[in-house]
């Protein structure tokens, strides 16, 4: 008999923060919503199959992890090619092997949900009658912002890049200049504009927008996205935010950091980490180094400096590395060995942020590692270093009030010691209760939104009851 389950194909696109949501994404579709999933990830090589995480979950419905074979690009893309630019033309080369996937299944999925990099899928969905989904890893304003990019004119993109006024988002709140894309700094790469709009216009004209935010985080954009008046104008696809879809601790979560906290006391620790990809300049780690030492308790993740690429990394994470960090000043394990533990390359970091001793994380704002210190009521000490960092940056310490920020762009320039000192005890101590009280509250409204009946759990019934009734009008000859 054929399975009366909905099938959702999900496409994962390069890198951990884009994996790490899919993944998140399938398992509440197959445990809460009746799904059959199959997730697809494209990856630079096969290393992610090492990974834990790359085990398939235990759930009530089948879910699949498939890599698809790797592609190599290095012949199309420069070395100084952006992320970005590399993520598009990976997505790119993949789709004639997702395409092959789909159409080698025994019986028809029923949507398709890609990420901002994977939309050119959404015409293989297209060829098999599949419902088309976007899922956004980041904010709902940073949705708003990609859908508002296509119908920015010369004038008002020339005002923001050249002139570094505001830039106006239909209903939403306006991006400063300090804390726009990185898109908008390059003054040369043409292409990242035009793919950036052709981004925005497919994600537009999507079946449905999957976002990885909650109602009552981004209710004003939320608004906006779906009035008339604002961007609702532009936009055809129903918005869902389905979030904060983030990595639950892990059952076994032992090791020598865990350890270490276990002894600590309670909310003392600040946790550093630039999630997968985030680099700093050796001037930079040293000077982070000294700032650590200079604080209180801390946990940091430690990756090789590189001088001018904030995101160095990105395509270079292995869960472990055997070199001894000459990049740190010397003596720094003696000198800090009763206070701090540094972790080469890889921390177990939703285990860390949940454990009871950590008391603010140091982030580069990541959406992803930024929910799981919100689902963890952490406050932060924002440190943002590429793609829509910055937003997220200024959303958390301007708006939500969860977070301080250093006084000058970490690209911008190198900040100091003692401003970091000042910072994390900012967090930590001084103004660290009151920020500490708001993020608690998120804690708690991220965890109602989750719950059956709560806001996002019900988007994801809505995506349900829309692939369920797309199963019943399949039900023809010959189509499975
Ligand atoms: N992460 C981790 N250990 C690390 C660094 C990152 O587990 O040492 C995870 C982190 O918990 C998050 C993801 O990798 O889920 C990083 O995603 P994020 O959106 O924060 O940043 P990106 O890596 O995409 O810049």
């Amino acid at each position: 008999m054929q399975n009366p389950n909905p099938h959702a194909v999900l496409l994962a696109s390069p890198g951990m923060g884009h994996f790490i949501p899919a993944l998140e994404l399938g398992k509440h579709l197959a445990t809460h919503h009746g799904f059959d999933v199959t997730i697809f990830v494209v990856a630079a090589d096969a290393s992610i199959t090492e990974s834990p995480l790359f085990k398939p979950p235990q759930t009530p419905n089948l879910l699949n992890l498939v890599l698809l074979p790797p592609v190599d690009v290095s012949a199309l893309v420069n070395s100084t090619a952006s992320v970005v630019t590399r993520l598009v033309i990976m997505m790119r080369e993949a789709l004639p092997l997702l395409q092959a996937a789909i159409s080698s299944m025994k019986s028809r999925p029923t949507a398709l949900i890609v990420d901002m990099f994977g939309t050119e899928a959404l015409a293989i969905a297209e060829e098999f009658d599949m419902l088309k989904y976007v899922f956004i890893t980041s904010t709902a304003w940073f949705l708003a912002v990609t859908v508002h990019f296509p119908y920015i004119d010369e004038e008002a993109e020339h005002k923001h890049r050249v002139m570094k006024r505001p830039l106006d988002v239909p209903g939403c709140r306006s991006i400063r200049h300090e804390d726009t894309l990185d898109l908008f700094f390059d003054q040369t790469d043409r292409n990242l504009f035009s793919g950036f709009a052709r981004i925005g216009m497919e994600i537009s004209n999507a079946d449905g927008i999957l976002v990885n935010t909650w109602q009552d985080l981004e209710p004003s954009t939320l608004r906006a996205l779906e009035n008339e008046k604002f961007l609702g104008r532009v936009v055809k696809a129903s918005v869902y935010p389905v979030g904060p879809l983030v990595r639950p601790v892990g059952q076994s979560s032992k090791s020598e950091v865990m350890d270490w906290l276990d002894m600590q006391p309670m909310e003392s620790v600040i946790y550093v980490s630039f999630g997968s990809g985030g680099t700093l300049s050796a001037k930079q780690t040293t000077e982070l180094a000294w700032g650590l030492e200079l604080s209180q308790r801390f946990v940091w993740v430690v990756r090789p400096p590189v001088d001018g690429d904030a995101s160095a990394n990105f395509f270079n994470v292995t869960n472990s590395h055997d070199g001894t960090p000459s990049y740190l000043p010397s003596g720094f394990f003696t000198r800090i060995r009763n206070k701090g533990m540094v972790v080469l390359m890889w921390a177990s970091q939703t285990e860390i942020l949940a454990h009871k001793s950590i008391g603010g994380f140091l982030s580069h704002c990541g959406w992803n590692s930024t929910l799981e210190s919100m689902v963890n009521g952490v406050p932060m000490v924002v440190w943002p270093l590429y793609a829509e960092q910055q937003m997220n940056a200024a959303m958390l310490a301007e708006e939500l009030k969860v977070a301080v920020r250093p006084k000058i762009q970490p690209n911008a320039g190198v900040i100091e010691r003692e401003e970091i000192a000042g910072m994390v005890r900012r967090v930590m101590e001084l103004k660290g209760n009151e920020m500490r009280d708001k993020v608690k509250e998120l804690q708690r409204s991220a965890h109602q939104a989750l719950m059956q009946g709560g806001s996002s759990y019900n988007s994801l019934e809505r995506v349900s009851k829309d692939c369920e009734l797309n199963v019943k009008s399949l039900q023809l000859p010959n189509c499975h």
